[in-house]
C-alpha cells in the first residue's frame, strides 16, 4: 500500500471534557507522532473544539475535511481514537461511503488500526463504531490517559486529605511531619514493628492527615510509598521523578521496601487451624481473643496496640481449648434441653457461616481500603483497582448466603453428639467451626496461673447458643 501524501489529522474535544483544550493538544500529539512513525505526511489538522457530536451539533472542520477528502486533498486519515471521528453508527457509514468513493483506505486511529480497503477493516470500524456510540468507559479511558500524564509528568495526584509530611499543595514539605515521618522510618529501618510505631505515633499525639489513629496499614502505605522519596507512582509504579522535594533518601526507601520483603518471606507459615476465630473474649477487657503462634504453639490471645485495641493480658494454648469446647458442644448436642430449644429455631448452617465470616472480611477490606484512599495513601486508580475483586467476591458471597440460608445447620445434627466425637478429627475445619458457633455464642478466657502446664477448664466460661 502507498504512503498517504497528504493525511489529514483529527481531533476532537466534546463539551463533556469540561472544555479543557488540554484534550486536544494531546490527541494531535499522538496523532503527529503516528504519522511520524509510518512515514505518513500530515496535509492539515481539523479541530472542532467543545462540541458534542453525540448531540448531533455540527462540526465544522470534521465537514471540512470530508470535502477535502472527497475532493482529493487528503489521502488518509489519523484520529486519536475512532469515537474522536464518529460517534453514530451512521456517521461512520457515511464516512466509510464517502472514503470508498474517494479511494481513500488508510484510517488510523493511536489505539487501533483500520484499513477500509478491506471488508475486516470495514468491520472493525463499524464494531469500533457501535462501541463508541455507547460512549462507555470511553471518558475513563481519557481520564486514565490523563492521569498517567499527570503522572509521568512527577505531578501530585489530587485528591482529598493531604499525605502526610506534605502541605495542601502536595508539593510543600511539612517540615514538623517531615521529621516524623524520618524518625519513624528511622525506627522502622532499625527493626522496629509498624504496629509499635503507630502505638508512639498514637501516645504522641500525631494525627494522621485524614485526623485519625494510626493503623499499621496506613503507616506501611506510607513507609513504602515512593513518594516520600521523591518519586511519582501510577498504579504502584515508579513513573518519573517526583517534583516535590524528598523526605527519605531512596535508598532508605530500597531498605525499606527490602525489610517487607523479608518479612513477607518469613510470614508465610504453614495453613493454621483456629476453629474457634472470633469465639472467644479476654475475661480481662472483654476483646475479641486473636489467633497467634509463639514457638510452634498455636495460641488465642488479647492483642492490644492500634489494629486490636484489647488490654494483651490474655493468652492461651489453642488445642487443648479447642478439644476442650468442641467437646462441650457435642456433649450439649446430645442434651434434652438442646433439642427442645432448637424446636421452631431455625439457625445458620455451616456453609452460612462461613460464608458470613468471608463476608465481614471482605467488607472491613473494603473500609480499610476506603480509609486509605480517604487518607490519599493510595490513589484513587490504586484504590478503583483493589476495590474490583473484594467486591466480586462480595456480590458472589451475598448471592450464596441468599442460597444457604434456606438450609437449617442442626437438623440432623441433634442428637448425634457421640456419633460426631468419632467422627470429629475427620470432618473439616470450617465443619467443625460451623458446628461449634450453632452451639456456642462464645466463651470467654479468665487469667490463668502463669507457668501452668495444662488447661485449667475453671478459666472458660462458654456462653451457649443453644
Ligand atoms: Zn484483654
Amino acid at each position: 500500500m502507498q504512503k498517504p501524501g497528504s493525511a489529514a489529522i483529527y481531533a476532537r474535544i466534546s463539551s463533556d471534557q469540561s472544555g479543557e483544550a488540554l484534550g486536544v493538544t494531546r490527541q494531535l500529539e499522538d496523532c503527529r507522532k503516528l504519522a511520524a512513525d509510518h512515514g505518513w505526511t500530515v496535509g492539515e489538522e481539523y479541530v472542532d473544539n467543545d462540541i458534542s457530536a453525540f448531540k448531533g451539533k455540527p462540526r465544522p472542520q470534521y465537514q471540512r475535511m470530508l470535502d477535502d477528502l472527497a475532493g482529493g486533498y487528503r489521502d488518509a486519515v489519523i484520529v486519536y481514537n475512532m469515537d474522536r471521528l464518529t460517534r453514530q453508527p451512521m456517521e461512520l457509514e457515511q464516512f466509510t461511503r464517502l472514503c470508498e468513493q474517494a479511494g481513500v483506505t488508510q484510517v488510523k486511529s493511536v489505539t487501533a488500526d483500520i484499513d477500509l480497503g478491506n471488508d475486516d477493516g470495514l468491520f472493525m470500524a463499524r464494531i469500533l463504531a457501535a462501541i463508541a456510540s455507547k460512549e462507555s468507559g470511553r471518558k475513563s479511558q481519557r481520564l486514565q490517559r490523563k492521569a498517567r500524564q499527570t503522572a509521568e509528568q512527577g505531578l501530585p495526584n489530587g485528591g482529598h486529605h493531604r499525605p502526610f509530611g506534605y502541605e495542601q499543595d502536595r508539593m510543600t514539605v511539612n517540615e514538623a511531619e517531615a521529621e516524623i515521618l524520618r524518625q519513624a522510618v528511622a525506627r522502622f529501618l532499625a527493626g522496629e514493628s509498624s504496629r509499635s510505631i503507630c502505638v508512639w505515633l498514637n501516645e504522641e499525639g500525631v494525627q494522621t492527615t485524614a485526623g485519625g489513629q494510626w493503623q499499621t496499614m496506613t503507616l506501611n502505605a506510607i513507609l513504602k510509598s515512593g513518594r516520600i522519596a521523591g518519586l511519582r507512582e501510577h498504579k504502584g509504579i515508579v513513573v518519573a521523578d517526583a517534583q516535590w522535594p524528598a523526605i527519605i533518601t531512596r535508598e532508605q526507601r530500597q531498605q525499606i521496601l527490602g525489610h517487607f520483603e523479608t518479612k513477607r518471606r518469613t510470614n508465610t507459615r504453614a495453613p493454621r487451624r483456629y476453629v474457634l476465630s472470633g469465639l472467644l473474649r479476654c475475661g480481662k477487657c472483654g476483646n475479641k481473643l486473636f489467633s497467634a503462634i509463639r514457638v510452634d504453639t498455636r495460641r488465642y490471645v488479647c492483642l492490644s496496640g492500634p489494629d486490636h485495641g484489647g488490654c494483651g493480658g490474655i493468652a492461651i494454648v489453642a488445642a487443648p481449648l479447642e478439644e476442650f469446647l468442641a467437646a462441650g458442644v457435642l456433649m450439649r448436642l446430645d442434651t434434652i434441653e438442646l433439642s427442645e430449644t432448637l424446636k421452631g429455631r431455625r439457625a445458620a448452617d455451616d456453609r452460612q457461616s462461613t460464608l458470613l465470616e468471608s463476608l465481614e472480611d471482605d467488607r472491613n477490606q473494603m473500609k480499610e481500603l476506603s480509609e486509605l484512599w480517604a487518607a490519599k495513601d493510595i490513589s484513587s486508580a490504586e484504590w478503583k483497582a483493589a476495590r474490583g475483586p473484594i467486591e466480586a467476591r462480595i456480590k458472589a458471597t451475598e448471592r450464596q448466603l441468599a442460597q444457604a440460608s434456606n438450609s437449617t445447620a442442626l437438623d440432623g445434627l441433634i442428637g448425634t453428639g457421640s456419633q460426631l466425637k468419632e467422627q470429629w478429627e475427620t470432618l473439616n475445619l470450617d465443619r467443625q467451626a460451623a458446628i461449634i458457633k450453632a452451639v456456642l455464642d462464645y466463651a470467654t478466657i479468665m487469667p490463668g496461673t502463669p507457668g501452668a502446664r495444662s488447661l485449667d477448664p475453671a478459666r472458660i466460661q462458654p456462653v451457649w447458643q443453644l
